[in-house]
């Protein structure tokens, strides 16, 4: 098939996530050009007419290694033969095992049940449905609400979107959803010039603090993205806010879910980013990288403690009876311990320590420039945020779509980023080497440059 035919044929019938379709129609002068993929190799994707396009962006933040790894193309062939998936409802089999024992081993100590789900937003709402529960099986109904932060995302099912804040995918929804408690965050972008990101953080403490003292009777769980928003503009805050946050949830009697989709896996330097604050959670959420981009599978991963307070006689009803059709699916395990075993084969967090360092340097001079408001980092994440008016501090109106522009820029020229509205992130795969970082970071500069002219 030829690209042309491809993209027709696949607006016909199919309904993209997270986009207006009107944007694709080929009929519009501004038509957004649909990419029809033919295959993967490394950061490489690449199109029926042979056009290559750097995968910048880990295709939404789930590739870790690279597209058609051969050790995960192998892991995953191998278990094909075997068993490709059983019900783990009564039944078990050696890739569900493997993995739970490997993420029990490989997470902050203290999580040591591992639950599985197929997706993040899944995720999400197994560990809010867990916290509830527990209380509950403890004797502590009145405990029912959940607070989360200021321009957070967990996710677009109902629960998950009830507990994020990002108004553009929440708004509309808002008559469907649980009310919450949202508490102003540590964003660092809001910090005041010469303020450390720490001191913004820690400052910003305090009125978490303060609604945690005054409503903790009826709180189940504070819910975070550790270290960065992702969805939320590529946000960034300072490790000693979830060192205070999880003292105070201990001092409260509140749960702390902390939700490592996105940053889980080394995006953030570390294996996981609650590790730079040298914290534990009460319930841990992976996935996307999970797979290393493969697979659609999720895990909750949380304490004896909270299982003990399940296990009990069944007449009782205190099991957590939540389940989907496909977890622990075993394809997905399989690649997820592929995936997990690259970590332990080679230094990757090291290695990647080189690579942030480089993507540091090819973006030193960004921050110079009139539009751009700053650049910021965490580990293997970087984020470029544009800006109208620099000393003044005013966004460019979101109507604009500026980011878009950069996309589009950046396309033509072999690169696939994908801003959140006024912000230009990567997120590469690890296996990015120098030259493409040059070429990645070079495009989008260009990009920026067309975007910001008028
Ligand atoms: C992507 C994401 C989710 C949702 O995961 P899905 O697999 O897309 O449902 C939840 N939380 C965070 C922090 C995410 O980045």
């Amino acid at each position: 098939m030829k690209n042309a035919e491809l993209v027709k044929r696949d607006l016909a019938v199919l309904w993209h996530p997270c986009s207006q379709m009107k944007d694709h129609d080929p009929e519009l002068a501004e038509s957004l050009a649909m990419i029809p993929i033919k295959s993967g190799a490394g950061v490489w994707l690449e199109d029926f007419e042979g056009k290559r396009y750097l995968d910048a962006i880990s295709s939404w933040w789930v590739n870790l290694f690279g597209h058609s790894h051969p050790w995960i193309n192998q892991a995953i062939k191998a278990q094909l033969d075997r068993l490709e998936h059983v019900m783990l409802g009564g039944l078990t089999h050696e890739s569900a095992l493997l993995l739970a024992e490997k993420l029990v081993e490989i997470t902050p100590p203290g999580l040591d049940k591992c639950f599985y789900a197929d997706n993040g937003s899944a995720a999400v709402e197994v560990a809010l449905k867990m916290s509830f529960h527990y209380w509950r099986n403890s004797g502590q109904s009145q405990k029912t609400k959940f607070i989360t932060l200021e321009n957070s995302y967990h996710g677009e099912t109902l629960g998950a979107l009830a507990v994020g804040a990002v108004d553009l995918y929440k708004n509309t929804y808002a008559p469907l959803l649980m009310e919450v408690i949202t508490v102003p965050g540590p964003d660092c972008f809001f910090r005041e010039s010469g303020e450390s990101w720490e001191a913004y953080s820690l400052r910003r403490f305090a009125e978490m603090e303060q609604v945690l003292a005054q409503h903790a009777e009826s709180v189940c769980a504070v819910i975070i993205e550790p270290l960065v928003q992702c969805a939320g503009s590529m946000r960034m805050y300072h490790p000693i806010y979830l060192k205070l946050l999880r003292a105070a949830c201990d001092k409260y009697q509140v749960h702390l879910i902390a939700d490592e989709i996105a940053v889980g896996f080394g995006r953030t330097g570390t294996l996981f980013a609650c590790e730079q604050a040298a914290i534990s959670p009460d319930f841990m959420c992976l996935s996307k990288g999970l797979t290393g981009g493969y697979l659609p599978l999720s895990a909750v991963m949380t304490s004896n403690q909270i299982y003990a307070a399940f296990y009990d006689d069944y007449q009782n009803l205190s099991a957590f009876l939540h389940s989907h059709s496909y977890t622990g699916n075993a394809l997905g395990c399989r690649a997820a311990l592929a995936t997990i075993e690259l970590f332990q084969q080679q230094d990757v967090l090291a290695a990647n320590r080189g690579l942030a360092a480089q993507m540091a340097q090819a973006t030193a001079g960004f921050a110079e420039h009139p539009h751009i408001a700053e650049v910021r980092q965490t580990g293997m994440i970087v984020a470029i945020e544009l800006i109208q008016d620099k000393a003044g501090r005013v966004a460019y109106p979101w109507q604009q779509r500026r980011g878009l522009q950069v996309y589009k820029y950046a396309l033509q020229h072999g690169v696939l980023l994908r801003p959140l509205g006024n912000v230009i992130y990567f997120m590469p795969p690890y296996v990015i080497n120098e030259e493409e970082i040059a070429l990645m970071t070079e495009v989008a500069w260009q990009g920026i440059q067309l975007a910001v002219r008028d």
